[in-house]
């Protein structure tokens, strides 16, 4: 009897380092590859195209064709279905006679569900799973995920404390082969796609990036060709440009970039140009992720919740008039206006540009923080789930920050960030200053 497997590609969206794969390429005759694009009503929004930013959509659907033409060199096709993935992956189980599940292991608490309700109901195959998002596997850990240490800071010193080259895996080589697809004909998904969402021809720049795993290699390669790596620490910080931070995260959000095989191009780096602090703040800023990685996994619902992972509800309300003019760019801050205009028109914010837009959406406008990490969520080309609503609840009081509280102040960081007043004039910050609140006459009593 002929072994058939099926392959849901969600956030890992790549061949290399790509263990499932591997696992799949090893075991089954035939092999069917699918990512579902959760379009129906009754999915969760986020999963839905229509409802997320053209450049967050641009970016995987890219991603989707390059993989899809990765896959043709073996033989092989990606099946795209407008369908949630429980009801794809469950018609294709029965009509295929599937014997064996692979996926990668994701933090996302709607992946973990479909997961397990698949396992349950499909209890006499053979399921799959490995961790591809991630640095280290949950068992090379020095604690469980229940006992992650409450701070960044422990979470460092512990993880230090191994011997980090030993522990770090190399990345795994993209399969040498692949089985036969099991499905050889379905509906081209690509002139479906285009003709529901037709890329903006009125985009007021080209985007900053090319989605999928080829265009995330080379731009792996094209940083560290460079001398970027040895003054990262001091430039880090910057508001605008491409080279003062890395920009791995679009690809390290959808999976395309591995990153363990940014750790090894790391060291490659270090051993060729020599290690510095700078090199070394890469890392520390890739065990940021890390952290906030694991930290969704422990927390998982309370992730999303108001109060996060702490007993206390922040107080924050929801004001429809302040968050429209956040998410505009309208605001009586300069600084803030500039992050939002570009990060509505490129699908991008810097950290510095996050931490201010995010902590001025909870102190100065008084907003309930949920509202700002699902905007972002839309808007961001590299939003991750841990990472944005972990950074979110960080800010907003409720999340990992040993302190509690972390409100900047605006002025003084505009002073230090653009002193010159450059990037507020490039995103146009002062040209909409608006008051916070629209006051009606009408409204008052008389
Ligand atoms: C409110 C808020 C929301 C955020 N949302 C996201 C998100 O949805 N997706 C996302 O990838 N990052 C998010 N971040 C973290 C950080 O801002 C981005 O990872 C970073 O700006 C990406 O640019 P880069 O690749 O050039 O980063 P670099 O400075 O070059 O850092 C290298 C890598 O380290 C990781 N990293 C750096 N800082 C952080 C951090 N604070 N938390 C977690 N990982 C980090 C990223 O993977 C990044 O690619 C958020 C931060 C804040 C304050």
């Amino acid at each position: 009897m002929q072994k058939v497997g099926l392959f849901w590609f969600n956030h890992d969206l790549r061949m290399d380092d790509n263990a499932a794969l591997l696992r799949a390429a090893a075991e089954v005759d035939k092999l069917i590859c699918l990512y579902c694009v959760d379009s129906t009503s009754a999915g969760p929004g986020w999963q839905q195209p229509a409802k997320l930013s053209t450049r967050r959509r641009e970016f995987l659907f890219e991603s989707l064709e390059d993989l899809d033409s990765q896959l043709s060199r073996y033989g092989q096709k990606l099946i795209v279905r407008t369908q949630s993935p429980l009801e794809a992956i469950a018609q294709l189980i029965t009509v295929h006679n599937v014997s064996h599940l692979y996926s990668s292991n994701h933090v996302g608490s709607h992946e973990k569900r479909i997961w397990s309700t698949l396992s349950k109901r499909y209890s006499m195959l053979q399921f799959t799973q490995s961790h591809t998002h991630t640095l280290f596997d949950p068992s090379q850990l020095p604690f469980s995920i229940e006992q992650l240490p409450e701070s960044f800071s422990k979470f460092r010193r512990l993880v230090e404390k191994m011997d980090l080259d030993a522990v770090i895996a190399p990345p795994l080589n993209a399969p040498v082969n692949l089985p036969p697809p099991a499905l050889v004909a379905d509906m081209a998904w690509q002139p479906v796609w285009q003709e529901q969402f037709p890329s903006n021809p009125n985009a007021q720049s080209p985007a900053l990036f090319k989605g999928g795993a080829s265009a995330g290699e080379e731009h792996l390669r094209g940083y560290f060709a460079k001398d970027l790596a040895s003054s990262y620490k001091q430039t880090r910080n910057g508001l605008d440009g491409m080279d003062y931070s890395t920009k791995f995260s679009p690809w390290l959000a959808n999976g395309t970039l591995s990153p363990r095989r940014i750790v090894q191009q790391l060291k490659e780096y270090e051993a060729r140009a020599g290690a510095n602090d700078s090199t070394y703040w890469i890392f520390f800023e890739l065990l940021w992720r890390e952290y906030f990685q694991w930290y969704g996994h422990r927390h998982q619902k309370r992730l999303y919740g108001f109060s996060g992972i702490t007993d206390s509800a922040p107080n924050t309300s929801f004001y429809p008039e302040r968050f429209k003019k956040w998410c505009a760019g309208n605001t009586p801050y300069p600084i803030i206006n500039a992050c939002m205009k570009q990060l509505n028109v490129t699908g991008y914010l810097s950290n510095r540009g996050r931490q201010l837009v995010a902590s001025c959406f909870v102190h100065e406008l008084g907003l309930d923080w949920r509202h700002g990490a699902g905007y972002m969520e839309r808007q961001l080309v590299d939003y991750d789930v841990a990472s944005n609503w972990g950074n979110w609840q960080y800010l907003a009081g409720v999340g990992a920050d040993p302190r509690g509280h972390r409100r900047f102040d605006l002025q003084k960081q505009a002073q230090i960030y653009d002193p010159k007043n450059q990037f507020v004039q490039r995103w146009a910050g002062e040209q909409t200053l608006l008051p916070l609140d629209s006051v009606d006459a009408a409204d008052w009593p008389i």
